[in-house]
Order: structure tokens, then C-alpha cells, then sequence
């Protein structure tokens, strides 16, 4: 099989506005031509974000969570988010039959800040430059690693989001496309009541949605209590800290 490249299929497109979802949809009715079920990778960075697309995706593909995010502050909550997407994919694969994978790359909560330090980036809004910023570094390493691991496609969750900018994080994918020999898979979960399902699926899986999308900074603007964040999150991971599942807290 040979991956489609989406520029190929946007290029034809003449509206200002890509239909990201469209150009899914296109790929995927070539999939189904092909008679094949590609291999993606898919950056998560909560279960939230996940339920929907999984339930979406694994119709037509092999899907892989990659959990990468360094940008999650306290440690204990990045650590109580990335459980409660282990526990997701594990409820999930049990009752569909599905074998998704999760990847965990590794947590440099450091590199993170540096980043928004060094760029000047840390007063800006959320949804402003620097969760561009924070988007690029994710998409970036989902990249490298769906190159590295031979993945046919890496793309987002997070275009399920209302508050994310999904244009904005589908033309991130695009131009990384250009950098990596890979290929980005565009979407915009959030349509065809993609973003009411995710919400459904929560409850239907009692999925934990945190109150703030993740970095001190965006946290403190919002006068998110992150003392509460920490205490509840480490409680989390007690009550999860079985032998065969031992973290730091
Ligand atoms: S956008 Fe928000 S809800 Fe979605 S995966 Fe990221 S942190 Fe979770
Ligand atoms: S608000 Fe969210 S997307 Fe924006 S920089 Fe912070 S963690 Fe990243």
C-alpha cells in the first residue's frame, strides 16, 4: 500500500476554509478501494480527546495512542492522564474487540518550559502562540516517531476539541509532513457529532476530563487550583498503584 499524501487531495481544493474532514473522508474511501487498513499513529493528549476518534478510526485503520506531553504540569496530574488513557484503551479494546496500541514517550516537563521560556511565550493566551508552539513540539514528535516505527500516518486526537483550533493544528501537520518522510492523516473528529459521542463515551466509560488543558501557565490564567490538581491526582494514583503498575508519586 502506498499512503496517500493529503496535500494531493487539499491542493484540489479551492475554498479558503479546508474541509479537514473531507479530506478524511476521501482517504479513507480510497482505503476502502484498496481494500486496506492502514497503520496510524495518533497523538492523544488525554482519554477525553481519544474515545470518539478510536471509536471512529479503528473502523477503517490499526490505530496507536501516542502519549507525548511533556507540557502537562503537575507531574503527578501527567502521570494520573496518562493512566486514565491506559485504563480507556484497555475498556475499550475489551469491549470492542479492538488491540489499540498506547505508546508513552518520555516526560521532559523541562524541555517544555524552556521552550515557552526562551520564545518569550509564557504571557500569551491560551489559544494563542504558544499553544501553537505546544502543538508543533507534539505533532513534531508523533512525527519522528511514526516515521521511526514505520507507521503509515500520524495525525491528532485533538481536532475533537471545540476549543481547539483544528485548522490551525491540521495545517501544523501538513507543513511537518513536508520535514518527515511521513504522512499526516487530517481530520476534524469534532463533526458529525463526533464531539457529542466523545462526551457520551465518558460517561460511558467513566473517563476522568480534567479542568485545564495541561501547562502551568494556562492553569494559573484561568486560576485553576492546582494544589487541589496535585493532591487529587496523587490519590489517583494510590488507589491505582497495584504491584504490576508501580509509580512515583
Ligand atoms: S484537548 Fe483537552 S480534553 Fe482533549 S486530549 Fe487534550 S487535554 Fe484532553
Ligand atoms: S494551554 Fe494547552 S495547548 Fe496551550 S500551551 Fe498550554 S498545554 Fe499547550
Amino acid at each position: 500500500m502506498t499512503p496517500i499524501n493529503a496535500n494531493e487531495i487539499v491542493d484540489k481544493m479551492t475554498n479558503q476554509k479546508i474541509n479537514y474532514d473531507r479530506v478524511l473522508q476521501k482517504m479513507i474511501s480510497v482505503w476502502q478501494q484498496q481494500n486496506t487498513r492502514p497503520k496510524i499513529l495518533v497523538h492523544s493528549c488525554c482519554a477525553p480527546c481519544s474515545t470518539y476518534t478510536l471509536e471512529f478510526l479503528t473502523q477503517y485503520a490499526d490505530v496507536t495512542i501516542f502519549f507525548s506531553n511533556s507540557n502537562i504540569h503537575p507531574a503527578s496530574e501527567y502521570q494520573r492522564r496518562m493512566l486514565v488513557q491506559k485504563k480507556f484503551i484497555d475498556d475499550f479494546n475489551e469491549a470492542t474487540g479492538q488491540q489499540v496500541d498506547l505508546i508513552v514517550d518520555e516526560y521532559k516537563p523541562n524541555a517544555f518550559v524552556q521552550m515557552v521560556q526562551e520564545n518569550q511565550l509564557t504571557e500569551e493566551k491560551e489559544g494563542g502562540k504558544r499553544c501553537t508552539a505546544c502543538f508543533n513540539m507534539r505533532l513534531d514528535l508523533a512525527a519522528k516517531e511514526a516515521l521511526q516505527r514505520g507507521y503509515d500516518y500520524f495525525g491528532s486526537a485533538l481536532t475533537i476539541s471545540p476549543k481547539k483550533n483544528s485548522q490551525l493544528i491540521n495545517q501544523i501537520g501538513m507543513d511537518i509532513q513536508k520535514i518527515y518522510d511521513t504522512n499526516y492523516l487530517p481530520s476534524d473528529f469534532k463533526k458529525n457529532s463526533g464531539y457529542q459521542r466523545s462526551i457520551e463515551m465518558c460517561k460511558e466509560y467513566d473517563v476522568y476530563r480534567q479542568c485545564y488543558c495541561g501547562c502551568v501557565f494556562a492553569a494559573k490564567q484561568q486560576g485553576c487550583d492546582l494544589k487541589t490538581v496535585n493532591k487529587e491526582a496523587k490519590e489517583y494514583i494510590l488507589q491505582q498503584n497495584t504491584s504490576a503498575n508501580k509509580i512515583e508519586v
